[in-house]
C-alpha cells in the first residue's frame, strides 16, 4: 500500500537550523524510567522510534550537574564525561535509522532535593524544594550564575560529543532553573536577574548565547518552553509573558517546542481532555517567530495532524504518548496502513513508570521497555517454526492480545468469548465517564484479528472444562478475568466484614454491566474506595452525574492517591468536589445500622456514622478461576485429550492493570511452546559494572 496523498504534507522535510528533519514527526522529550541506570534499554527504546519513522527522537531531560539530582527518578545524566557512553549509545541507535537525535539539557533548580548528591539546590531566590523533602534551595549569587552558565556550556559540549544533532534548553513543567528565573512566583531578586521582564529573561538569553557558541554551526538549538501554566495571573500565560518570551527570543533558537506546565497540564489524560487540547494555548506561537514550531496534544489521527500543519499552528507533530503506544505510527501513515495504527488511549500508565522510578509500561504497547531486555519488537514476532494450534478462552485485553499476537506468529488460533461483545473489562469500563478511548484496546486488536485467516473468533461461547477436553487443542489459555469482591476485603480490611449484608451492597461489576441503574435512586450512596486508583472515583462520578447523593469514603488522605502517578489526582478530586460528592478521608468501615454505616478513623479509631442506603465497595478483585480449577482437577485427562499446556493469563491469574493483562497475553503468545525455567531471570540485565569500567570484557 502507498500513502494517501492527503498526508503528503506530513512527510515534507523541515529544516531546523543547520540540520534537516526528514519529515514532520517529532518525538518530543519524554521520560522513560530507563535513563542513566538502564542505558541499553534507553538506547533501544529511542532507536525503535527512529526505526518507526520519527524524524527527530529526543531523550528525556538530561541533568547537567550534581546540583540537579533527581534521584530516585531515573532521567538522562550529563554530569561528566562518564555519562557519554550511555548517551552515545542512544544517538547511534537513532542515527542508524536516519533520524535526528535531540537531547534536553536541564538544571532542575528548586525542583530537586538532591537526595543522592547531597548538594544544596539552587534557585533564583531562597525557596523550599518542590518535593516534600525538608530541603531548601539557596538563592544564587553572581558566582553561582557564572557556574550555572559554565555547566550549561559544558553539558552542551558533551552533548555534541555524544553525537546529538539538536540540543535543547528546557524551560518547562516548572522543573527548570530557566523557568524559575522567568517566573515572578519563584524570582524575587532585586539585581539585574530579577524584577522586570527583561531582567528575569537575562539568564535565559545568556545561556542561549553560551550554548549556541558551544555547539557551533553543526547542531541545532531548541527551546522547550511552557507558554501557559494554567494558573492565571500568578503564572506564565499564553496571552502574557508566554507570548512576551517568544516575541523577545523569537529568532534565537532554531526551533520552539511549546507546551503547558506543569507536567499534569501538559500530559492530560483522555478522562480530562481531548486530542489537540493544547491548541488554544500554543496557536499564537507561529505568529511571533519564523522558526519551526513543535507542539503536542495526544495526536493520533493523521487528519488532525494535517489540519494543525495546514492551519499554521505547528510545523512538527510532536508526540510522546502516541509514539509510545505506536512507535511505528509515522511508517504506518507513510505506507497507507492507517487501520494498523495502535492509538494511545490517554491513560497515563506510561507516566506511572517514571513516577515510580521504573522503566515505563504502556497499556496499548506491551513491548515498550522490553525492546532490549527481552528483544521484543513492537511490529514483528518471529513466526513459530512448528506452530501448534491454540485455544484462548476470554475476549478481554489478555485474551485478545494473546490471540492477536499468536495469529501474527502464524498459529491457528481460536478465541472463545462467553458474552455477547468483545473486550471484557475494557468494553465495560469504556462506558464509564471519560474512559471512551479505552475501547481502543479492544478495537485495535479486533481490527488486527479480523485480517487474519488463521484466527477464528466466537462470541456467545461460554466454554466448560468438558468442552475444552473434548476439543483437544494442544495449547489452551484461560483469560477469564476477575470480579470485584463484595466482602470488604482489600488493603485496609484484610478479613471479610460480616456486617456487609447483601441488602445494601451493589458491586462495582453490577454498575459496570448495568450502569447507574444498578444503584437504587432513593437514598444516599457510599462508595468505599480502598483500591486507590481510578475505579472508585469514576463510579462516584457516574452516580453523582445520574443524580445520586454520593459520599466517597477512603482510608487514604486523598481521593485516588495512586492516580498521582498518572498525573490525574488533583483533577479527579476537583471533579468530585465539583459534582458535590462528599469526600471523607482516613476512614475505614466499622459496622452498620439500618440506614447508616459506621466509619472509624484509621489513626484514632474514633467512629462516626454516615448515611447509607447503598454501599459500593471498591476494594479488590478475585480471579474468575472456576474453569481453571475444574481443568486442574482433571489434569490427568489432559494428555489423552491431546492437550499439552493450559495457562492462565491476565486478571484470571492475578487481577491487575489493563496494561498487565495485555502484557500477559503478549508474553504468552511469544513463549507458548517454551518450557519456562523458573530459576532463570527472564530478561537481560544491564551490566552496570562493565558500563562504569569496573569489569572489562
Ligand atoms: P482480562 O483483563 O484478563 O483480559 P477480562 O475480565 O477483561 O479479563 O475478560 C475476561 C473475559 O472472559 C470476559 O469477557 C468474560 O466474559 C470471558 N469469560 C469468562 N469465562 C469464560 C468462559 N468460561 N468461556 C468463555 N469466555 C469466558
Ligand atoms: Fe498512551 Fe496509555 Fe500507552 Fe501512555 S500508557 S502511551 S497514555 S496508551
Amino acid at each position: 500500500m502507498s500513502r494517501d496523498s492527503r498526508f503528503d504534507i506530513l512527510f515534507e522535510p523541515v529544516k531546523i537550523g543547520p540540520v534537516t528533519a526528514r519529515n514532520r514527526f517529532y518525538q518530543v522529550p519524554h521520560c522513560s524510567g530507563m535513563g542513566y541506570r538502564y542505558p541499553n534499554a534507553e538506547a533501544h527504546l529511542r532507536g525503535m522510534k527512529a526505526e518507526g519513522g520519527w524524524a527527530v527522537v529526543s531523550t528525556q531531560e538530561a541533568e547537567i550537574h550534581p546540583t540537579s539530582d533527581l534521584t530516585p527518578a531515573n532521567e538522562a545524566r550529563l554530569w561528566d564525561d562518564g555519562d557519554l557512553p550511555a548517551l552515545s549509545a542512544v544517538t547511534e541507535r537513532i542515527h542508524a535509522h536516519g533520524s535526528l537525535a535531540a537531547i534536553q539539557l536541564v538544571h532542575n533548580g528548586l525542583h530537586v532535593a538532591n537526595r543522592f548528591s547531597r548538594m544544596i539546590p539552587l534557585a533564583p531566590s531562597h525557596a523550599v524544594s518542590d518535593s516534600l523533602d525538608p530541603v531548601q534551595a539557596r538563592a544564587m549569587d553572581k558566582a553561582d550564575i557564572t557556574d550555572m552558565r559554565r555547566w550549561y556550556r559544558n553539558a552542551a559540549l558533551r552533548a555534541k560529543k555524544a553525537g546529538f544533532d539538536v540540543v535543547y534548553l528546557y524551560a518547562g513543567h516548572d522543573m527548570s532553573v530557566l523557568q524559575h528565573f522567568l517566573s515572578r512566583r519563584h524570582n524575587d531578586r532585586s539585581d539585574e536577574y530579577g524584577g522586570s521582564f527583561e531582567n528575569r529573561l537575562r539568564l535565559f538569553r545568556e545561556i542561549l548565547d553560551d550554548v549556541r557558541e558551544a555547539i557551533g554551526d553543526t547542531c541545532a538549538l531548541a527551546v522547550r518552553l511552557a507558554v501557559d501554566e494554567l494558573m492565571g495571573p500568578s503564572g506564565i500565560t499564553c496571552e502574557g509573558e508566554g507570548k512576551d518570551i517568544i516575541s523577545a527570543l523569537g529568532e534565537l533558537p532554531d526551533l520552539w517546542d511549546v507546551n503547558l506546565s506543569d507536567w499534569s497540564n501538559d500530559s492530560q489524560t483522555a478522562r480530562f481532555s481531548e486530542e489537540g487540547y493544547q491548541e488554544p494555548y500554543i496557536r499564537f506561537v507561529k505568529s511571533v517567530t519564523t522558526k519551526p514550531v513543535v507542539g503536542v496534544g495526544r495526536y493520533t489521527s493523521p487528519d488532525s495532524m494535517v489540519r494543525v500543519v495546514k492551519q499554521g499552528i505547528l510545523d512538527f507533530i510532536g508526540a510522546a504518548r502516541p509514539s509510545i503506544a505506536d512507535p511505528f505510527l509515522p511508517k504506518k501513515i507513510e505506507e497507507g496502513r492507517i487501520d494498523d495504527i495502535r492509538e494511545c488511549i490517554g491513560c497515563n500508565i506510561c507516566t506511572s513508570g517514571d513516577n515510580t522510578n521504573v522503566p515505563m509500561r504502556c497499556t496499548q504497547n506491551p513491548t515498550v521497555g522490553e525492546e532490549w531486555r527481552k528483544g521484543w519488537h513492537p511490529e514483528t514476532i518471529a513466526r513459530s517454526e512448528a506452530p501448534e494450534p491454540a485455544l484462548i478462552i476470554g475476549g478481554g485485553p489478555a485474551g485478545l492480545e494473546a490471540a492477536r499476537a499468536l495469529a501474527q506468529r502464524g498459529v491457528d488460533v481460536m478465541l472463545a468469548e462467553g458474552g455477547g461483545e468483545w473486550g471484557g473489562r475494557v468494553a465495560r469500563e469504556c462506558r464509564l465517564p471519560g474512559l471512551a478511548t479505552w475501547g481502543r484496546v479492544r478495537d485495535w486488536r479486533i481490527g488486527q484479528l479480523s485480517t487474519r485467516v488463521n484466527a477464528e473468533l466466537y462470541l456467545h461461547s461460554p466454554l466448560s472444562a468438558a468442552d475444552i477436553l473434548q476439543y483437544g487443542i494442544p495449547h489452551v489459555a484461560i483469560a477469564t478475568g476477575a470480579s470485584w469482591r463484595t466482602d470488604g476485603v482489600g488493603r485496609t480490611h484484610r478479613m471479610a466484614l460480616d456486617f456487609l449484608s447483601e441488602g445494601i451492597l451493589v458491586s462495582p461489576d453490577a454498575i459496570l454491566s448495568e450502569g447507574a441503574e444498578a444503584v437504587p435512586s432513593d437514598g444516599p450512596v457510599v462508595v468505599f474506595d480502598d483500591d486507590c486508583f481510578y475505579m472508585g472515583s469514576v463510579l462516584a462520578e457516574l452516580l453523582a452525574r445520574r443524580g445520586r447523593t454520593v459520599t466517597f469514603v477512603t482510608p487514604e488522605s486523598q481521593v485516588s492517591p495512586w492516580s498521582r502517578n498518572t498525573l490525574e489526582q488533583a483533577r479527579i478530586q476537583k471533579r468530585l468536589i465539583g459534582l458535590c460528592v462528599e469526600i471523607v478521608t482516613a476512614m475505614a468501615l466499622a459496622g452498620r445500622t439500618k440506614d447508616q454505616l459506621e466509619l472509624s478513623c484509621v489513626y484514632s479509631g474514633r467512629s462516626r456514622p454516615v448515611d447509607c442506603a447503598t454501599l459500593v465497595p471498591v476494594t479488590a478483585r478475585l480471579p474468575d478461576e472456576t474453569l481453571w480449577l475444574e481443568l486442574k482437577a482433571r489434569e490427568a485427562e489432559w494428555a489423552d485429550a491431546g492437550i499439552k499446556t493450559i495457562t492462565r493469563l491476565g486478571d484470571c491469574l492475578a487481577p491487575g492493570l489493563i496494561a498487565a493483562a495485555v502484557y500477559s497475553g503478549h508474553q504468552y503468545a511469544r513463549t507458548y511452546q517454551e518450557q519456562v525455567d523458573k530459576d532463570r531471570v527472564p530478561f537481560m540485565r544491564e551490566d552496570i559494572a562493565r558500563l562504569y569500567g569496573l569489569r572489562s570484557g
